[in-house]
């Protein structure tokens, strides 16, 4: 290390997801703050942690101070999902494992839609949440959220994004959100939303 040239404090993501690491590296960069943000990948001997909490906050904070704890770097860590308002916000935490296989995203979609297909259009709102949280090897914590509010469709629709992006209809827009090009959807999104907020959180804690 250089005196007068100190090296970037160092931020671990809780993800192997490249694209996530490139989201918050861009919006860290473009509020100015030096950085060395890396993804879990870079630590491959630590073991991922399961998600026991009850809420997307409890997750969050689980993987983030795990991840503080076995570094020794301040971590972040995101969690989401979503919340449909009639069914009391389910699938919520158990949005990825919804029919019963985690990660299996037609057969979630898929059930949720039969689930819903007697409500009409102004109950089937619904939206995305994420949790992101940020530990201190030391302990300290913060947890920030981030929401995108829209509409269920009866059907998929869009060809992009991941899990249930083919039938929300964001707020404002008349398509789904699978139908939005990635760089639309990080701009509205839940997790963009969660990790801008994380903006001052690290200026305050780690600068
Ligand atoms: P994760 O916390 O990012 O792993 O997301 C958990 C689950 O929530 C995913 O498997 C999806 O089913 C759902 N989910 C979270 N964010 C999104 C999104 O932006 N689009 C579609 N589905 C999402």
């Amino acid at each position: 290390m250089n005196a007068l040239f100190p090296a970037p404090t160092r931020l671990i993501l809780a993800t192997r997801n490249v694209h996530k690491v490139g989201e918050l590296r861009a919006i860290l960069g473009a509020a100015g703050l030096d950085v060395d943000l890396v993804g879990a990948d870079a630590y491959p001997e630590i073991p991922d942690v399961a998600e026991t909490g009850v809420t997307f906050a409890e997750n969050a904070l689980l993987k983030a101070h795990a991840l503080a704890r076995a570094t020794g770097h301040a971590a972040v860590a995101d969690d989401s999902g979503l919340c449909v308002e009639v069914l009391g916000g389910a699938p919520g935490i158990f949005s990825a494992r919804w029919a019963g296989r985690h990660g299996d995203d037609k057969a979630n979609l898929e059930l949720l839609l039969a689930q819903l297909s007697d409500i009409a259009p102004p109950d089937r709102r619904a939206h995305f949440t994420c949790a992101a949280a940020l530990a201190l090897p030391d302990g300290t914590e913060r947890v920030v959220e981030g929401r995108l509010r829209g509409t269920l469709r009866f059907a998929p629709v869009g060809t992009h994004g991941f899990g249930y992006d083919p039938i929300l209809q964001p707020d404002g827009y008349d398509i789904t959100c699978a139908e939005l090009t990635p760089d639309q959807k990080n701009a509205i999104s839940h997790r963009g939303e969660a990790f801008r907020g994380l903006v001052p959180i690290v200026r305050e804690l780690l600068s």
